[in-house]
Order: C-alpha cells, then structure tokens, then sequence
C-alpha cells in the first residue's frame, strides 16, 4: 500500500462519520504551532516575521494539547518555528498520540539527530550494539556519542523521548539539492544536517516525510532529482505546494535583499506548467495528496478552497482565514468556523473572491477539497482509493551520480556564501555572486537563486477584521 493502512482508515473513517453527521466543516489537519522562535532566518519566511513581536511566546502545552481536542483533526502538523525548540516539544507529541491522532512533526532538521540521541539513550540495551554501529559507520553519531548513549544515567534513560511510531512523522524542509536549499535557508550545510537526520531516522526505525514549496525559479528537473535522491535515502513520503506571494515575504525581499518580488512568485499559469508532470510524479514516488489536488495542480480542473479544513491554532489562537493569510484570530475552533464569512475567500471557477487569494493553490487550501469531495467529479473517490491503496512506489536505487547531483553547492566547495561574499569583495576570484544582478536570479550549475519560503508553506497577511479577537 501507497500509504500505512491504519492511517489510511483513521482518516477515511473521520471524513465518513462526518458526511454521515452532515457536519458542514470540520478539521482534517490541525497546523499547530506552539512557538513561532527559530534557529534560521530563512529568506521571506513569513512566520517568523509575521509574528516577530511575540516570537518569544509559546503555547502552554495544555492549551496545545487542548486545540487538538477542540478541533479534533485526525492529523496535527506541529510545525511554528522550528517545533523542536519548543521545551515540552516530547510531551506535546505524546500527548497527541495519547489522543489517537497522527503526527507530522515539521522540522528544519537541524535538532533531529539530537533528539533522536535522547530516544537511544532512554532505551539502551547491548542488543542495540547493531544500530550503534550503522550509525557510527555512517558517521551519524560520534564515538563519544555512542559513549553518552550507552552510559545514559537515570535521568536520561526516564526521559519522554520522541519514539519511532506508525503513527509519527519527521516532516522535514527540504526546499531543493544542496545549494538551492543551503540558499533558501541562508545558511550553509543545511542541507547536509537534513540528509544526515533523514538517514539517521530510518535506521532508528521513524517514519520520514519531506515537504517542498516550488518557486517560480524551481526548476523542474531539480525536483525531480530531489525526489529521486529523497526516494533513495528511503523517504517515506513527500509533501509539495506551490510558492504563492505573501506580504511578509515580499516586504523582506525589497528591504534586506532589495529584490522584486515579482521575480519570485508563482502565477495560477506558472503553477500550472511547474506542476504539469505532478500525476507522473505520483506514481514515481510517494507523493502525499490526492490525485484530485494533483489533478487541480496540474491545470485539469478547479477545486474551491476549503481552509477551514486545515485550520492553525498559535500563540495568538485561531488563525483565520487559513495558515497563509491572516484577517483574525480567534479563540476558538468553533467560534472560527461561525464568524468567519468563508465565501469571501479562495477562487471558484478562476475568480478570485479576495484578490489575495487570486494566485493561491497551496495544499492547505486545497488537498482538503479533493479528500472532501466538495468538487465532486464522477470517478473521483475511485481515484483517490485506488492511490491509497495502490502499490506504493519502489525507493529509487541510490548511485554515486545522484548522489554528486545531490550535494552541488557547499560540500563541493560551492556554497552561495561564498558567492555573496566574492560579490562584496571582487578581489576573491572565481565565484559569481547570487546577488550580484538585483534583478536576475543567478543561475548555478542549472539551478537558480531562491528567495521566499516557510518550511514548506508560503504566507500570506493581511489585516484583521473587527469581527475577530482583540489582539494582545
Ligand atoms: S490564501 Fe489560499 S488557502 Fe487562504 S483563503 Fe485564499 S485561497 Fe484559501
Ligand atoms: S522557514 Fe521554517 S526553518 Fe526557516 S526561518 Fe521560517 S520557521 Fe524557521
């Protein structure tokens, strides 16, 4: 099976019991947030500038806990931020599979293998001595490392720790090969830390999952080689989305990187033509999503949004209208759903009811409609058994080319750090800057500069209506 049967059945059986209800919206993926703090400045991340006045505040783990219940989404995407930061990030996990839900944990990678560290100390047996020794012959960890985990004191070894799970995902950001990643995320050896951890999870036994944005600037067979190498590292599922225009987003690229963000963004059209092959791309590899959204990706047909199946609960509470925009917050789920007028919002039948939302395809607006059917085409639910539960794909094999493919940017010595720095002192030879034409992205070994991200998912703000919560 394409997808883990319980899983499967778990939202199947949601989506079921609710139509047999005539519940009108409810949720199906809850965005939680718990902090909006991060370890990286990725370019035009909406979040962490959005929210960049309560960027030290955090949900208490009972309210985080408590928005889960009240939405009752079979699925929760702990994401912010960079979730790992968050101090009681362990008991939030286990308190949401203590609820029966299924966990995606979106990450930039960078605290994966540390905290996995903490889950191999906690369970230390000398039957591990197996997996010790994968994991320092891959140099995943170090031999001193091996010697913390085996000698682990009772503090550790009573510790709540993230376990692998049926029922878990790693969500990693991985937005392109090495050097458009390391770009996106302004910092070198990002990507290096993110395939280490992927590795590092699968012989620990996790469940690994990646999410993508495509940019205008994405080239497709970039992707596709990402795909290819995510496939060989035994990836168990990919998430991809269209980047979309977000003011945050666009306010940062003309300040701090005095870029147009015209350059950047993805039209419907453009959207379109990147994600034409998405279909192909689905039998090839796991891709998450149903055939129907990959259908409305792909230009053949149109899907009306359905964002109150994706709601975000953070630091400010209910966020209204969806993960991308924001004209309200809220304090509860069902106080959402009553006030917000869902149907000034999305695009139906190619007319943007809210000019903002003229552009937008991204998952959380629309994967929900495809599973809900609320563009209901004949054959449909066929199509979206059949992917479910079709063979999933076969890894693609790993080989030294994909691999050198892969690892194009800081590793080989062309890190677009130092491009930008030979850029700022023409003296250092042969390095071309990605900064150095303001108005052209510049283009490296067939893969362009990027600007514009949120671990996976692009922002859009906007202004809050008096209907919604009084901010703090
Ligand atoms: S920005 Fe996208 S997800 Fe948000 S309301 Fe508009 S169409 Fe829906
Ligand atoms: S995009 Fe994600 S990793 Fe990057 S700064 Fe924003 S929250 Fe952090």
């Amino acid at each position: 099976m394409r997808f883990p049967f319980a899983l499967t059945r778990k939202i199947a059986g949601h989506i079921i019991r609710h139509k047999i209800r005539k519940t009108p919206k409810f949720a199906m993926v809850l965005q939680l947030e718990p902090l909006h703090t991060c370890n990286l400045t990725c370019t035009g991340c909406g979040r962490i500038r959005e929210y960049s006045t309560s960027l030290k505040d955090m949900v208490p783990l009972e309210k985080c806990l408590q928005a889960a219940l009240e939405c009752d989404a079979p699925m929760v995407s702990i994401c912010g931020g960079e979730p790992l930061i968050y101090p009681k990030i362990e008991e939030l996990i286990q308190g949401l599979l203590d609820q029966g839900r299924v966990i995606y944990v979106c990450t930039n990678g960078m605290f994966m293998r540390k905290k996995m560290r903490d889950y191999l100390a906690a369970i230390y047996t000398p039957a591990m001595e197996p997996t010790l020794a994968r994991l320092l012959e891959n140099q995943l960890i170090s031999p001193k490392e091996a010697e913390t985990i085996r000698n682990a004191d009772a503090a550790a070894r009573s510790k709540t720790v993230i376990r692998p799970t049926q029922w878990m995902y790693w969500n990693v950001h991985v937005d392109g090969l090495e050097y458009t990643h390391d770009l996106i995320v302004e910092r070198e050896g990002v990507f290096a830390e993110c395939v280490q951890a992927i590795k590092m999870a699968k012989i620990c036994g996790y469940q690994v999952a990646t999410n993508t944005t495509v940019y205008r600037e994405t080239q497709v067979t970039e992707l596709e080689d990402m795909f290819r190498f995510l496939s060989s590292l035994q990836v168990d599922g990919h998430t991809i989305s269209p980047g979309y225009d977000y003011d945050a987003a666009k306010k940062d690229m003309v300040k701090r990187l005095g870029k147009d963000p015209q350059e950047f963004f993805l039209t419907r059209q453009m959207t379109r033509q990147k994600f034409a092959r998405i279909e192909e791309w689905g039998r090839a590899f796991t891709i998450f999503g149903t055939p129907v959204y990959q259908e409305f990706l792909a230009g053949k047909r149109e899907l009306t949004c359905t964002a109150w199946a994706i709601p975000t609960y953070n630091v400010k509470g209910w966020k209204a209208p969806c993960y991308l925009m924001t004209d309200g917050h809220y304090d509860g789920y069902q106080e959402m759903l009553a006030k917000v007028q869902w149907d000034k919002y999305g695009v139906v039948q190619g007319v943007a009811r809210d000019p903002r939302c003229e552009h937008c395809m991204v998952h959380c607006g629309y994967d929900p409609s495809g599973a809900l059917g609320t563009n209901y085409q004949s054959g449909d639910n066929w199509k979206n058994f059949k992917y479910n539960f079709g063979t999933k794909p076969k890894p693609h094999p790993a080989s030294r080319e994909l691999t050198q493919r892969a690892f194009n940017g800081f590793t080989v010595g062309k890190g677009h750090l130092a491009e930008a720095k030979a850029a700022i002192n023409p003296s250092l030879s042969g390095a071309r800057s990605a900064y150095a034409n303001q108005s052209t992205p510049a283009k490296t070994e067939g893969h362009e500069a990027h600007v514009g991200t949120h671990c996976g998912t692009p922002e859009v703000t906007g202004n809050e209506t008096s209907a919604a919560k009084t901010e703090n």
